[in-house]
């Protein structure tokens, strides 16, 4: 992973938000996820802030399909951390 070969972290994608549109990739999405995130691991998240949804992406093919996420808040104690996405509640994380 050429990330870790250089820095202490790991880009593993990117975000973007369709404010009341819903998640999905459309082709500039899909694009960019081709050419600017190619490893494996990389994947891309899409937030929808009116309707309260969050979807993570990624290629397959000539397209892509939805991956499970969790929503990590560092702000709490260890054992707290991790909020799946079931559990998810967007005025909490700020959002
Ligand atoms: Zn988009």
């Amino acid at each position: 992973m050429p990330d870790l070969d250089r820095f202490s972290y790991a880009i593993m994608g990117w975000y973007h938000s369709h404010p009341g549109h819903t998640c999905f990739m459309s082709k500039t999405d899909l694009s960019t996820q081709r050419v600017m995130f190619t490893q494996p691991y990389h994947c891309a998240l899409v937030i929808d802030p009116v309707n309260r949804e969050i979807e993570a992406f990624k290629l397959l093919g000539e397209g892509c399909v939805t991956v499970p996420f969790a929503v990590v808040d560092c702000k709490m104690p260890r054992t707290r951390r991790l909020r799946y996405k079931a559990g998810w509640e967007p005025s909490r994380t700020g959002i």
